[in-house]
Order: C-alpha cells, then sequence, then structure tokens
C-alpha cells in the first residue's frame, strides 16, 4: 500500500503491506494513508487480524491512530492486536484517551524486543519470527513460517525493512520463498544511504542472493529517484529475480 520513504510524495505512500493467509489479514508497518489504501484496493478491513510494526519512525506508524479510530466507526467488536517495540504503546494511549475513548473493540499492544530474534505470533496457520535488523531506531524484521499443510510444502516470506545491509540476516531467512527488502537509494546515493541506516538497491539484491531467497521484492524507494527503472536495473545486476514493489500490487508468495 506505500512504497516509499520517509516524505510522502504524489507518487508514492509510506510502508504499508498486507498479507493475506487463509481468512486473515497481518497488516505490515502502517504508514500515513494506508487505510485509504486499503479502501482503494478492495482490501476488507474486517478481516484485519494483527498490526505489525517494524520500528517507530513516523513513516512506518503515523497511520495506525486514523485507522484504529476509523475501526470504531465501523463498529468492529474483534480486538485489534498490535505487536510493536512497547514505546508504541505509551505514545498510542494518550491518543487513544483522547480521540478513542468510547471505541467499539479493544486494542491489545504486544511489546516486542526488536533486538532478539523470537517467535512472537503462533497459530495453527502462520508463525511469525522478529528478524533484529540494523537501523537508527530498535528495528525488526518479521519472518512469516506458513504452517504445514498435508500436500504442500511450507510458504516462507520475510520482510526487512527499514535497514543497512546486515549479513547475518541472511542465515535466518535462508531460502525463503519471498524477500521484501528495503532498497532506499541507488548506488549514486551511497553515502547518504549509510548516514542515514538504509540500504541500495544493490545491497538488497546482495542479501537476497547470500540467503538463496527465491523472489526479492524491492521498496521504501527514496524521494530523490522518481525513476523506480534504476533500481531494478541495479539489483537484478546481482539477483536477476526482483520485481519493485508497486502500491496496489499483489505479489503471491
Ligand atoms: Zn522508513
Ligand atoms: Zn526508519
Amino acid at each position: 500500500m506505500g512504497c516509499g520513504s520517509a516524505m510522502p510524495t504524489f507518487q508514492n505512500s509510506p510502508t504499508g503491506q498486507i498479507l493475506e493467509l487463509c481468512d486473515k489479514s497481518f497488516l505490515i508497518d502502517c504508514g500515513e494513508g494506508v487505510q485509504l489504501k486499503m479502501r482503494q484496493m478492495g482490501l476488507k478491513t474486517a478481516r484485519l487480524y494483527t498490526v505489525l510494526i517494524s520500528h517507530l519512525h513516523g513513516d512506518h506508524c503515523f497511520g495506525l491512530i486514523g485507522l484504529i479510530s476509523t475501526l470504531g466507526m465501523m463498529n468492529r467488536t474483534q480486538p485489534l492486536h498490535i505487536y510493536a517495540h512497547s514505546d508504541l504503546e505509551k505514545l498510542l494511549r494518550p491518543l487513544l484517551d483522547y480521540h478513542c475513548k468510547d471505541l467499539s473493540y479493544e486494542v491489545v499492544f504486544h511489546a516486542i524486543n526488536p533486538r532478539k530474534r523470537e517467535v512472537i505470533f503462533e497459530d495453527r496457520t502462520v508463525m511469525i519470527e522478529t528478524i533484529p535488523l540494523k537501523h537508527k531506531v530498535p528495528t525488526c524484521g518479521f519472518l512469516f513460517t506458513e504452517r504445514h499443510r498435508d500436500t504442500e510444502p511450507q510458504k516462507r516470506y520475510a520482510y526487512c525493512s527499514d535497514t543497512m545491509f546486515r549479513e547475518q540476516i541472511a542465515e535466518q531467512i535462508e531460502g525463503v520463498d519471498v524477500l521484501f527488502h528495503e532498497a532506499t537509494y541507488t548506488e549514486q546515493y551511497a553515502d547518504k544511504c549509510r548516514l542515514t541506516m538504509h540500504s541500495t538497491a544493490k545491497q538488497a539484491a546482495e542479501m537476497a542472493k547470500l540467503a538463496q531467497a527465491g523472489k526479492l521484492v524491492i521498496g521504501h524507494f527514496s524521494a530523490r529517484e522518481d525513476d523506480h527503472e534504476v533500481f531494478l536495473h541495479e539489483a537484478q545486476e546481482v539477483f536477476p529475480n526482483t520485481v519493485l514493489a508497486e502500491e496496489g500490487r499483489s505479489i503471491e508468495v
């Protein structure tokens, strides 16, 4: 729903993805505008089950309060579970108390430690593990492993945003079917990339190669670059099976 980085532009919104599995939708990060994009894409908010927030930079969580409020107007009754750094609850509680006093449902916060690799969610259909990442603030990605169904092999999806290139990530996500890895900059801005603790498209591709991922999806594009083909080209030189994240695009794992 959003494949831009911190600065919203007419071309791209900040981060937001939906992972659909059986009858459940998992929202991964919730930048500004996510609720509108969900509606635009015909995604049913009623199916929204769990929200996972990688870190507390605004481009990954500014959309939450609006979404929570709207779900209330829709008379949701099912609790909404949010997994994030413990500071998120501290930040959101006063807003919920002020704006969402009579919410029709419960918002349940689950504190995660982004520095540690751990299983944070498990049910009959999926297991979700955190992936410690390296960024300006405590950040983790998420690894989804489908629970075994009799006839098909388990599918795995890894989400890594925001992060510098970090070799240790590769061993945890080895052999994933699809890897989403941030690619904020092209090689032209490699210095800026290091300073802000992000990755270039080439580094994202190196991660996919190292981890032997089936497919790489790159996103979190800087507003400095409006031609996304440059990202794609730089990544494909290292890892040919790369595609660009695009708003509205759906990808089968
Ligand atoms: Zn970001
Ligand atoms: Zn960030």
